[in-house]
């Protein structure tokens, strides 16, 4: 997504060599134009699918798929990143290692909203080396629900979580991918 690239080479900081900072519009401040674009190119991927729910991870992937929703007409469901360790029969439970902080969490979603009659299209803001994704993609497996696919802001192409769950035959929709970044050299896309 040429607007997408163009917002990243402009107001995106590398951050070693495997931190991307998109702060400025993406997950700390939004813009909100950007993101109607983002939900009209994911809608337009995955037109035909049948989506009836967007699942997503708190907290930086919850704007980008409620102005997504929009699009799809359907509700999102948040995964809610949670300490607790007696997780009662109520909710599917899954554990992800985070990217950001290097540490394993737990995330759920109830019960009530996730079943065997739902269309997943799962969205978030990154794709590095998998995890959030897989999680969600276990609670869905977990739900009995089916999945679409994912559709991810930006992929990081040069870390191993896309390849490996392409592989797996998950539908992976990345609208920015980055082949390389450093910190002298900035972004350079896949694609
Ligand atoms: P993964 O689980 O695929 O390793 O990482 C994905 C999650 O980590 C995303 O939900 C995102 O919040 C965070 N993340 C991964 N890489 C980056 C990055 O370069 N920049 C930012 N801002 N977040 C990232």
């Amino acid at each position: 997504m040429e607007l997408l690239k163009q917002r990243i080479r402009q107001d995106g900081i590398v951050k070693g060599n495997d931190v991307l900072k998109v702060d400025s519009f993406l997950n700390h401040q939004m813009d909100i134009a950007l993101f109607e674009e983002i939900g009209k190119e994911f809608q337009r991927r995955f037109a035909n699918c049948g989506v009836n729910k967007i699942l997503t991870i708190e907290a930086s992937g919850i704007g980008i798929a409620c102005i997504t929703a929009q699009f799809f007409h359907c509700p999102v469901i948040f995964a809610k990143k949670t300490q607790t360790k007696n997780i009662d029969g109520e909710v599917f439970a899954t554990q992800v290692e985070s990217f950001t902080h290097g540490r394993i969490y737990q995330v759920i979603v109830s019960k009530k909203f996730l079943g065997p009659q739902d269309k997943v299209l799962i969205v978030d803001d990154f794709l590095a080396n998998g995890a959030a994704l897989e999680g969600l993609i276990d609670i869905v497996a977990q739900s009995g629900a089916q999945l679409a696919g994912a559709g991810i802001v930006i992929e990081k192409a040069f870390q191993p979580g896309g390849d490996r769950l392409r592989a797996q035959g998950v539908r992976v929709e990345s609208l920015a991918r980055v082949k390389a970044m450093s910190e002298e050299n900035g972004v350079e896309f896949a694609d």
